[in-house]
Formats: structure tokens, sequence, C-alpha cells
């Protein structure tokens, strides 16, 4: 059973392109009845930000992703705080030390930064390696004594990783195929850092064997890393999972990795809903993208499904979705792309659930009753690409113009204009029903010498305040008899 995992660290709001990673795993794994995990790795405590967990959260839940495990979700392979399994990673450490596979370095950070500088100025750079281990201050290269007198001493130190000197790694990658690494380029990084925390790399990899994960689909940042993690599954005696890593999602520009910058600079969000506190962002949601609308264009940055369909659920996605078609070249964000998914989205969902949206979104909406706001939904929605679109598309179906477009006044501003709107409001009076009322007002046109064009402008500037609007009978029938003939006179005050 496929078992995966999203790992992010909680150092700020949730990335779209973070949550392309997630949907990725989620899809996978769904796909064959697999569990999703979420692991919150907060090992590196300066970097975190407050409230960032709690943003993955709710993010992920927003697009109906709810983890099988997870910090708030117990299972059995828990905690799923790397905070909380510390011990883990100190039992971990001392097995490989054991093992011969790390030692402990005593370096102060001075004395290796005086190192990185003399290297510098000889055009070298300098690596903890093969190299030059046996010439620093570790558990290799000083005595058994020494070593456990500066130990009971409680000497500050890290432990490294004791990188093989000498042949190379061959890793794998379902995306990316094989590759080959010199080992001798791989410096000994450091696994446990001198607070007693893990590094990403240790915490990472022994998290990942002790859950079960079975797939690792993640970054393509974390490529350069999967040398180092092969060699630790290898150091434990460990079976290795699949790893899989995705291409970046560049800014429109297709230069560099999507910032939040280049949002800004593009007038879109990068974050999926908003973020709090004194740096606060808005997110899709708050910008009117529907969930599934955002997910759907999400899975097409890396990854196109092999029949030639667009729109598709979450359901839809993870049902056709196949890792081994996922391409390794990154993909440009792309904001009229992802409008015009959202406005397909759109289009799929309920009118009453776009109409909460419409209340939660607009102050004016409150009031109205939630058949008439579904009633209007359904006759705009296919003119909307966000939900906040709506009630601009709608609001004129609820509320009599308050002024009127200049261009479009002077174009119905002709001889008979007062005819034309007097008649309206006699038809208004005179009719019981709302049906054939634009077809009863053009025929009188055409008998008295007014062509349609002139008509239909003239109704719809006048009901509407502008040119605009969805079929000018629908919006008849919509406000009714009675405000139809009110409009009009309002106009009349205004205007003539
Ligand atoms: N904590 C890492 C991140 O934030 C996880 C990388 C991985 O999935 O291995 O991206």
């Amino acid at each position: 059973m496929r078992r995966v995992r999203f790992a992010p660290s909680p150092t700020g709001p949730l990335h779209i392109g973070g949550l392309r990673t997630a949907l990725f795993n989620y899809f996978f794994t769904k796909n064959s009845g697999g569990s999703f995990i979420l692991r919150i790795e907060d090992t590196d405590k300066k970097r975190e930000v407050k409230g960032a967990d709690k943003h993955i959260r709710e993010s992920l839940s927003w697009c109906g992703i709810e983890p099988d495990e997870s910090p708030w979700k117990k299972g059995l392979y828990g905690p799923y705080k790397q905070s909380e399994r510390n011990e883990i990673y100190k039992s971990k450490i001392l097995k490989l030390i054991k093992m011969g596979r790390a030692y402990y370095a005593f370096d102060s950070e001075d004395e290796l930064s005086n190192l990185r500088n003399e290297h510098e100025k000889n055009g070298q750079t300098f690596v903890y390696n093969w190299r030059n281990r046996m010439k620093l201050k570790n558990s290799l290269s000083l005595d058994k004594e020494a070593v456990s007198e500066l130990l009971e001493k409680g000497a500050r130190h890290v432990v490294r990783f004791l990188s093989p000197s000498e042949g190379s790694v061959q890793t794998i990658d379902i995306i990316r195929g094989r590759s080959s690494i010199d080992c001798r380029i791989l410096d000994d990084k450091i696994l446990m850092k001198a607070d007693g925390t893990p590094t990403y790399h240790f915490a990472n990899v022994v998290d990942d064997h002790l859950m079960k994960i079975t797939h690792v689909i993640r970054g393509e940042e974390w490529l350069p890393s999967l040398a180092l993690h092969f060699l630790l599954y290898d150091a434990f005696e460990w079976q290795k999972p699949k790893f899989a890593h995705l291409p970046l999602i560049l800014n429109p520009n297709g230069k560099g990795k999507l910032s939040k910058r280049s949002g800004e600079k593009g007038g879109f969000p990068v974050i999926p809903i908003e973020w709090g506190g004194p740096n606060g962002l808005k997110g899709f949601k708050e910008n009117g993208f529907t969930p599934s609308g955002l997910i759907n264009y999400l899975s097409t940055l890396g990854w196109t499904p092999e029949e030639n369909v667009e729109i598709l659920s979450l359901d839809e996605l993870t049902k056709m979705f196949q890792l081994e078609n996922v391409v390794s070249a990154g993909a440009n964000f792309d904001l009229e792309k992802m409008k015009w998914y959202n406005h397909k989205h759109i289009q799929r969902q309920e009118d009453a659930v776009l109409a909460e949206e419409v209340k939660l979104l607009c102050k004016d909406a409150k009031e109205i009753r939630t058949e008439d706001l579904e009633a209007a939904v359904s006759l705009v929605k296919e003119r909307a690409n966000t939900t906040t679109d709506l009630w601009g598309l709608m609001s004129y179906l609820f509320y009599s113009p308050r002024e009127y477009g200049e261009k479009d006044l002077k174009k119905i501003k002709k001889d008979g204009l007062d005819r034309i709107c007097s008649k309206i409001i006699s038809l208004a009076k005179e009719r019981t029903e709302t049906s054939g009322f634009l077809e009863a007002l053009k025929q009188w046109g055409d008998e008295n010498g007014f062509g349609a064009g002139q008509i239909m402008m003239t109704a719809r500037v006048v009901l509407v305040g502008n040119l605009s609007g969805v079929d000018l009978q629908n919006i008849v029938s919509f406000i009714g008899l009675k405000d139809v003939q009110q409009r009009v006179e309002c106009f009349i005050k205004k205007n003539i």
C-alpha cells in the first residue's frame, strides 16, 4: 500500500508550489487507496514562523485534502511534528555513530570560517570531507580518550556524516531517471546540530523510514540532496522509498522560481488562502478563485492528463494522475490560464454555493434573499472568471442604476427618446406578465419608425445604466414590470 507524505517546514504561509507538491502526492496515493501523511518539519526553530502550520493545514483543508495522519490526526507512526521526535533522532544518531558511519566534530564556527576564508584566498573552496577531516578536530582525528573527555565536559559539537571517500552513488528518480554522483565531491553533512536537534537531511530520512513512506514526491530543489539521502539509507541498511522530484513552478516570464514579488507585480496571489498578521497577504480564495479551479490549474503545471480533457475535479484528477507522465521541465505560471480554469469551475459550481460566496464577499448582497441571489447567479455566471466578478455582473438586477454611463447615454439621446421611455412605462403598466415584453416593444418601435437596435439600446441603458448586462428580456423578467416602470421614471427625471 502506498504511503506518501507532504513535509513542509513551517517557515511562512503555504506557497502554491508547496500546494502543488501536496496535490501530486495526494493524487498519486489516493489513486490506489493509499495514505497521505502531513508531517511538519519544524526542526529549524530559528526559521519557524508562528501560525505557519495552521496556514498549511487550513489551506489543504480548503482544497478538500484531509491527511490520513498528521499532527492533528494521530496515526500509528506519530508524532507528526519533528520537534516532538527528538528522542528518536538521538537514538538513531547514536546507532549511526556506533556503526562508524557518523562522527563527532568539535570544530568551532570561528575555526571553520577561518578555514573557509583561507581556502577562498587561494581560490579554493573548503569542503569538510575526506580531503580535510583528518586534519580537523573530530572523533576520527582525535584519540578515543580525548573524545570521551570532550564529550563528558559537554564540549560544543555536531555530528557529521562520514561520506565515502571513493566510489559513486547511483540515484534513481521516477521523473528524471538515473544519475551517478561521485562521492568524492560530497561533504560530510551535519546530521545533528550543536543544540542537539537534527538537520533537515537526518530527520527527513529517519522519519520517512520510520513512517514507512513508500514514495517521496517533492520539489526539484531537493534533488541535490538525493545522493546524501541514498547514502544515509544505505548506511542504516534501510530499504529506500522511491523518489520523484517535481519540476519548479516558474515566474510568468519563465525566469526563476515563482515568487511573492512577481505575484505582487503581476497582481496575483501566490498562496491559497489569506495569511494574517502584520505582513498579511490575500490568497486565491480571497481573490475569488475556487479551490477546484486552483487545483485543476496547478495540476497542469508539470503534468497533463493522457486523455484530451481539461476541466477536472479533485476526484477526477486523482483517478487520472500518473506520476510517470510528470515532466522535468519547469512550468511558467500563467494568470490568464488560471482564470480560464477558474471560469470553467465556476460554471460547474452550484448556484447556491456561488450565492453564498457572493454574500460573503459583498456587503450589499447580504440583505438579498438567497433564492433571488441564486437566480441572478445562474444568469450571470457564464461571464465570471472569479467569484469576486459575480456581484459586479449582477448588482443591477437588484438595484436601479445610480448613474448612467456617459458614452452610452450619448448613444441613446436621439429624437424620440421620450417616446420610447413613455412606451416602456405604458407597456409595463398594461401587461400582466413579463414574457414577450421586448417583442412587444420592438414591434411598437417598428410601427413607429424606431429600429430594433435603438429600442434595445435605449431600454438597456435605461434599465441597467449602461450597455452591459445579460439578455435584456431576462433582465425584464428578473426585475419585474413594476421595477421596469420605476427605473424608467427615474431615468426620465434625471436625464430628460
Ligand atoms: N521540509 C522540506 C520542505 O520544506 C521537505 C522536503 C522533502 O519533502 O523532503 O520542503
